[in-house]
């Protein structure tokens, strides 16, 4: 999916400071060989068949996905929502399978236009639906709406009192860092809102965002993030390591490591699978373990988050199972399957 440039002054700045041949630029820069490769899709997550009402995504039974905006503060060009982001576009020559698949995109999201706010469909979802516990509110990115629109937001989503825990996922502190100021942060802590921050590199981790981190946790607000796996951008352990000390240090606790969604043109960013594996291999024994994220798929057609683990159980020897650590070596632990 080819989205169009959109990018903040100060993310453009640090861009610039990096260098021209620094790999955080291919993610935001428009390029041309896009060509869609097998298996990618608009919509990977399957979320078209997830939406009870514009704008919500229900996979899981306690937990939902409200939509609060389709604006972004900096698009992404590996985003796995682009076909709703505004001014999205698909590639020339297009074949018709694709075409069809992005029509039917907007009509079931046509409800949620840009800068639009949440439907009452989806409050009243909410209420009616008690089995739901966690609410996670993304887009787009919600925190490029007000903070009277946020506060807003964030009282019609707790008036359904079945509700547990409400997140925010957002890339604002990322590129926007100036966003983040200490009335913002009053609004996150009164609604007790937890954060989940998108990452994708520790040259992300400026003197501007330290600061924006440092305000919301100030204020109280729990962190953690979520970083995509992106070829040649970030798949180095070192590079990885060097950005969950860098969030650890700031208050952030890493949450997930990502393989990249398999959206349309995406194959210039996507890793192995077994690339990631090995990388959450090496980084196991290495890192502090409060540094270490879950590696995970999103299953496409929207079988949800599925976490990958180096395979650490070898067998099972009589009254013991025999397990390899980080280095390789087999250990051997008294298990008697018959014992209860
Ligand atoms: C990621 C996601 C969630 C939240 O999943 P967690 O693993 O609990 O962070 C909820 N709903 C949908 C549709 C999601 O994609």
């Amino acid at each position: 999916m080819q989205l169009n440039l959109n990018i903040t002054p100060y993310y453009q700045n640090l861009l610039d400071s990096l260098g021209p041949n620094h790999p955080l630029r291919r993610t935001v820069e428009p390029f041309d060989d896009r060509a869609p490769a097998p298996g990618e899709l608009a919509d990977p997550l399957g979320e078209e068949a997830h939406s009870p009402c514009p704008g919500l995504i229900h996979t899981y039974p306690d937990k939902v996905l409200l939509l609060a905006t389709l604006t972004c503060a900096v698009h992404c060009q590996y985003c796995t929502r682009g076909r709703l982001i505004t001014h999205a576009h698909t590639f020339k020559g297009m074949g018709m399978g694709f075409s069809s698949h992005w029509k039917k995109s907007d009509e079931k999201f046509q409800g949620l236009e840009k800068n639009s706010k949440p439907q009452r469909s989806c409050f009243q979802y909410l209420e009616t639906h008690t089995e739901i516990r966690d609410v996670l509110i993304s887009g787009g990115d919600p925190l490029t709406l007000s903070d009277a629109e946020l506060d807003e937001l964030f009282s019609r989503v707790w008036k359904s009192k079945h509700i547990r825990t409400v997140r925010l996922g957002s890339k604002v502190p990322a590129v926007l860092p100036s966003r983040v100021t200490p009335e913002l942060a009053a609004i996150l802590a009164k609604h007790r809102i937890w954060l989940q921050l998108h990452f994708i590199h520790p040259a992300e981790l400026t003197a501007e965002t330290t600061c924006a981190l440092d305000t919301l946790a100030a204020a109280g607000v729990p962190m953690v993030s979520q970083t995509v796996l992106l070829k040649g951008i970030n798949d180095e352990a070192d590079t990885l390591a060097d950005l969950f000390y860098g969030l650890l240090e700031r208050r952030v606790k890493p949450y997930y490591l990502f393989q990249c969604d398999p959206v349309l043109g995406s194959s210039s960013f996507r890793t192995p699978v077994q690339r990631g594996l090995d990388l959450m291999c090496e980084l196991q024994g290495r890192v502090s373990g409060l540094a270490l994220p879950h590696f995970c798929i999103d299953a496409p057609g929207g079988g949800g988050k599925i976490t990958l683990l180096p395979d650490t159980v070898l067998r099972r020897d009589g009254h013991e199972i025999v397990l390899t650590n980080y280095q390789g070596k087999e250990y051997r632990y008294p298990d008697d399957e018959t014992v209860s």
